[in-house]
């Protein structure tokens, strides 16, 4: 719920989806996404929140992962609720206007003359097979979708390469560490001149993601970088 106490006409939308299954924020039968958790989602995102830079790049965040918010990742992610990503595409919507207003001012002019990418965080390869999916690159796309803006798209430009162990349970040294010269730019990638890159992921913790992907996008030519993420870890 805003401070004025109204829930967006786009929040409510999304609790009103019935399916015939438990709700994924508090189990409640009926709902993908019962009221209650709708509310307190809402009350819990923050509408184009910087959350400062990590990584060496401006991150803009939904909001803190915990509470609804923490649990609508989790499922959408790890609980086999695909079904979440558009409660969770909704999540990323307005830090990604935010984030697409800021990489424009840079670039001192409108958004059709400097194409802005919406660039999927790479998952490890190993992951994505197991998972049998990319549940980040699907929800970028939901994500940009809700976005209705043409002059952005979504680009898969990143790989990663032998990357030893997945990052979660990591301190941030060995994040680090385990990440270093392993994200690249998938063969044959080439972006347009002038493009501003957003680089996009669920939860963002200490930044070596980003940071991984901020130094192989630069090597293509990009500077102008910024980041979204539905929930940031405090
Ligand atoms: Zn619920």
């Amino acid at each position: 719920m805003r401070s004025d106490g109204v829930v967006h006409p786009a929040w409510q939308e999304l609790g009103d989806l019935v399916v015939p299954r438990a709700c994924g924020g508090c189990g409640a039968p009926g709902h993908r996404w019962c009221p209650g958790c709708t509310d307190e989602l809402a009350a819990a995102v923050h509408p184009g929140c910087v959350v400062g830079h990590l990584g060496g790049v401006p991150v803009w965040a939904g909001g803190d992962y915990r509470g609804a918010l923490r649990a609508l990742v989790r499922g959408y992610k790890d609980g086999g609720r695909r079904d979440l990503r558009p409660v969770l595409a909704q999540v990323a919507v307005d830090p990604l206007r935010a984030a697409l207003a800021a990489v424009t001012a840079e670039g001192g002019g409108p958004a059709g003359e400097r194409p802005v990418l919406v660039v999927p965080a790479p998952s490890r390869a190993r992951t994505r097979r197991a998972r049998g999916d990319d549940p980040v690159s699907d929800l970028a796309r939901a994500a940009v979708a809700r976005l209705g803006d043409e002059g952005v798209q979504v680009r898969l430009v990143l790989r990663t390469r032998g990357v030893a162990r997945d990052q979660s349970g990591l301190s941030r040294t060995e994040r680090r560490r385990n990440l270093a010269g392993r994200v690249g730019v998938r063969d044959g990638v080439t972006l347009p001149r002038g493009a501003a890159v957003l680089l996009l992921d669920d939860v963002v913790t200490t930044g070596a993601t980003l940071a991984a992907c901020r130094d192989a996008l630069r090597q293509t030519g990009v500077h102008r970088i910024g980041a979204v993420c539905c929930a940031r870890v405090p």
